[in-house]
């Protein structure tokens, strides 16, 4: 069995996602719809490329400014259906150092008001 060791914010994104309980739903085409947790009515469409890459995440703020580098929780959200989907286990215990102070959660989220 595959062991997906995921650097460390998808990890965080990936905790964010199950925390706040977003969970996406697979469309027709292979993307995948998530749900807005801060925005009702809102649905952010997440693209997967075939080789099981997400490469977007629509209208949202989060996907951005951090991208793959930084990713929301729904793409992370999606990145979880995609490997329980593959049946790979998910590494969670992070071996990345602490990150820098400058880097905190709250710049990298934006919080809509
Ligand atoms: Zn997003």
């Amino acid at each position: 069995m595959t062991t997906i060791t995921p650097t460390s914010p998808w990890c965080r994104a990936m905790e964010r996602a199950i925390r706040e309980n977003v969970k996406p739903t697979k469309r027709t085409d292979g993307s995948f719809r998530v749900r807005s947790v801060s925005r009702p009515g809102v649905a952010h469409i997440v693209s997967v490329d075939e080789s099981g890459h997400i490469t977007e995440c629509s209208d949202c703020q989060g996907w951005a400014h951090g991208g793959r580098q930084r990713p929301c929780k729904h793409a992370a959200s999606v990145a979880l259906a995609i490997l329980s989907l593959m049946g790979a286990n998910i590494a969670t215990t992070e071996p990345a150092p602490a990150p820098s102070p400058s880097c905190s959660r709250g710049q990298i989220f934006r919080v809509a008001r």
